[in-house]
Order: structure tokens, then sequence, then C-alpha cells
């Protein structure tokens, strides 16, 4: 199979060789690398993509996420367009960033105050060195399985020595009592200054968080003056477009929420804002205020793309739509393979296929699903690939707005051909 696939993929092959003499394993996200090369796009547009080798991929990747509104989208790129024929990088404030940092707020009425970053990595950095200073404490609660950015990667039995260097509890997710237990030992009690969670757990498997497991982390906070922050960067695109939060009441709302991704349009983006009396620390009418900078924090194209996206595409009935199409996506997978070990985990338009003997109700946590069967994983994306079909090696799914009946349609009968025709492994 493997020989097949480096023939029918020469030119990605080429480039996938050309790199290895300049990046590790040929390979600048490790997100991105599968065997036995992956595959280099040329062009894309709604969502269709084309590689340097002329194939046309339907893209139920989404670039994490980011791709929301699908590719080469006319109103991001007008938007983008414009700003080039302005001018770049000013080093200056930009009209731009007054209006998507208002567009924000807007959407998340617990966002008071908010400020732009570069990456959804650099948004929880600084959430978390805030939530520090705020409080005056120094310990950080996280969950086994977390995502954070590529700084921050928490599994059990395992942490990276490239993590930040905060001094973590790791709980375990949709478990309280895992929390309090944690908390309430004598040393951390009176020390912890934030709890930072996915309101769905991303990267580690598309896992929604029971409302009532973040509306207790909520409390939890609240008991030990810790600061609680919703990463949302992946979930804010959910429901209404207003994430998970959107979906809370107002005693379970964070003190502090990153977003990243498709906000920024499509481009480099980041954002952390949250309650007033902690982001103020950072007014520099202020003496003493916190200094945040950035060079690229404001640029134009970042700030031009999020602006008319928010502005002119993902209203919130656009986004109900998108979720609600997900929700049908999800119903439709799980009803093809139905019986086999493949379960379809997630919320609205962002989902993740796993092999597990783990039935889906059950999967609770990244925990549930590890041991499940990766080879089949990787049967399958590549399966997936040679019909066409663009999703992470990992079985991450994230809909663009780009994707329409037809690509579910066509999505949904190429997963139920991989279960006819591996049926000897996967029932
Ligand atoms: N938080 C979450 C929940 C994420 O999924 C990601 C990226 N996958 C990040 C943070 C980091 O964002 P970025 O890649 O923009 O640094």
């Amino acid at each position: 199979a493997f020989e097949a696939f480096a023939d029918g993929n020469a030119k990605s092959k080429a480039i996938y060789d050309r790199a290895t003499e300049s990046l590790p394993g040929g390979n600048t996200r490790t997100v991105l690398f599968y065997e036995p090369f992956p595959i280099s796009i040329a062009s894309a547009r709604g969502s269709k993509m084309t590689s340097v080798d002329g194939k046309e991929y339907v893209d139920f990747l989404g670039e994490y996420t980011a791709g929301l509104y699908g590719h080469s989208e006319p109103v991001i790129l007008e938007a983008i367009t414009q700003a080039l024929s302005r001018g770049l990088s000013f080093g200056s404030h930009n009209a731009d960033e007054a209006e998507l940092a208002a567009l924000v707020r807007e959407r998340f009425p617990s966002i008071d105050l908010l400020r732009f970053t570069n990456s959804g990595t650099e948004a929880n950095l600084m959430a978390i060195a805030l939530a520090k200073i705020f409080t005056k404490k120094s310990k950080v609660l996280v969950f086994s399985g977390g995502y954070h950015g590529g700084v921050f990667l928490f599994k059990e039995g395992y942490s990276s020595p490239l993590n930040a260097p905060h001094e973590y509890l790791i709980a375990k997710y949709n478990d309280v009592e895992s929390v309090e237990e944690l908390v309430s030992k004598a040393e951390n009690a009176n020390d912890l200054a934030a709890i930072v969670v996915e309101p769905m757990i991303g990267s580690s498997g598309a896992i929604p968080g029971d409302h009532a497991f973040l509306a207790g982390l909520r409390q939890v906070a609240s008991k030990h003056g810790a600061v609680l922050i919703f990463d949302e960067v992946m979930t804010s695109r959910l429901y209404r477009g207003r994430g998970v939060q959107g979906e809370l009441p107002d005693e379970a709302q964070p003190d502090l929420t990153t977003l990243g991704k498709w906000i920024g349009g499509g481009m480099s983006f980041g954002c952390f804002g949250g309650k007033r009396e902690i982001m103020e620390l950072f007014d520099p009418r202020n003496p003493g205020a916190l200094a945040h900078a950035g060079t690229f924090n404001n640029n134009v194209l970042t700030m031009a793309a999020g602006r008319a996206g928010l502005e002119k595409i993902f209203t919130p009935d656009r986004a109900g739509e998108l979720h609600e199409k997900g929700e049908q996506l999800r119903k439709r997978l799980q009803a093809v393979s139905e019986g086999s070990l493949l379960k379809v985990t997630g919320c609205g338009s962002l989902m993740n296929l796993h092999f597990t003997t783990t039935p889906v109700d059950a999967i609770k946590r990244p925990q549930d699903v590890v041991g499940g069967n990766t080879m089949l994983g990787d049967l399958l994306h590549l399966f997936l690939l040679e019909k066409g079909y663009y999703v992470a090696r990992r079985g991450f799914i994230a809909l663009s707005l780009a994707i329409s009946d037809q690509d579910i349609h066509g999505f949904v009968d190429a997963v139920k051909s991989f279960i006819h025709h591996h049926q000897s492994v996967v029932m």
C-alpha cells in the first residue's frame, strides 16, 4: 500500500525529501506527519484542495478548526487584499484592531477586556501568567490529555520537558471529584492560581466536557480564589458561535477565556481576555502595568480578516446551522459504524473517529480511548486519502462552512466502504 501511495504522489515525496534536508523529519508541525510521507497541497478553493500531484481532496480537517470559512472565501480574501493594498506592519494602532476587539467582546459576554496574540499557545501562556500574578499564587490545575499549545501537553505518566515550567496539578477530565481531591490537599488548598480547561477536549479526541463538570470547576475555582480559564481556542465556533460558555448559565462563566484559530479569519491568531479587574493589569495608563508585547499582535491582515469574518459571515445563525450539520454527520457516522470498533465523539462541527471497544457514551476522557487501535486509525487515514478525503491522521474532523451536503454523503460512503472492506478487523 505504501508503494502505491509513493508512486501516486511522487511530487509530494520530492518535496518531503527536500524538506528533510533542513527540517527534522522534514517537518515543522509535528501533527502533520504521517508515514510514508505527508502530501503537499498546492492550492484550494471552497471545500476542495488540490495536491502538488494534481489530486483533489475534500477538506474535512479544516486546518484543525482554523479553516472555518473554507478555502479562498471571497469576503475574507477581499478583506485581506484591501488591507494588503494599504500596506503592512505600521508599528501603530489600526482601526480593524479596535473593531475586531469589539466584535469578540460582543460574542463572549464574559470578556470585558481582551488582548490579541499570534497564536493560541501564546494566549494560554499569557492567561496563565496573568492568573498567577493576579492571585499571587503558583499552582495551575490542568487535565490529563488536555492541550493548550505546543508548550503545554499533559498526559498521565508523561510530562514533556518542553512544557512551560509551572507547578501543575493534573486532574481527570469530566471528574470534579478528582479536582476537589487534588485541590483540597493541604499544600494546594491556598496556592491554586488557575484551573485551565478545554470545554471540549480537542486535540486528544473531541471529548465534550459535561456542563455539570464545567459548572463544578467554577465552584472549585471560586472557593479557592483561583482564576478559571476556559481554553475555547477550538470550541469557540460551537453552538451559536459563542463557544461552550454561551450554553452555560451566568454563574458558570469563566474569569478568563483564550481564543484562536478561525477568529483570525484563517491568519495567525490568538486572544485572551476576561474580567475587567484582571485584564486591567495590562492598562499602560497605570503605573506599574504589566507589559505585553508582540510585533504582530495587531497585524493588519489578521485584524481585517477576523473582522470581516465575524461581521459578515459567521453570524449566530450561520454558526447554528454549521453546528447542526456536524451533529447530523456524527449521527450518520455512528449509524454506519454501529457494532464496529469505530466510535465517533464530538460536538457540533468538531468530531473524532476512534477505534476502541469503549462504547461512545462511556468515552469521558482521553484515557478511555488510549489503547485503542492506532494501526486501524492509520489504515483509515490512508484509505480516506486514497478516496479523496482529507482528515487528520488521528481522526480529527472540523467542518468548514464550505462543506456541502454532497461532500458529506461522499464522506459517509467512504467510511462505510472502509468498514465493509475491513470487516474482519473492525467488527
Ligand atoms: N488550545 C487548544 C484547545 C488548541 O486546540 C490549540 C491548537 N490546536 C491551541 C491551544 C494552540 O493554538 P496554536 O496552535 O494557535 O498555538
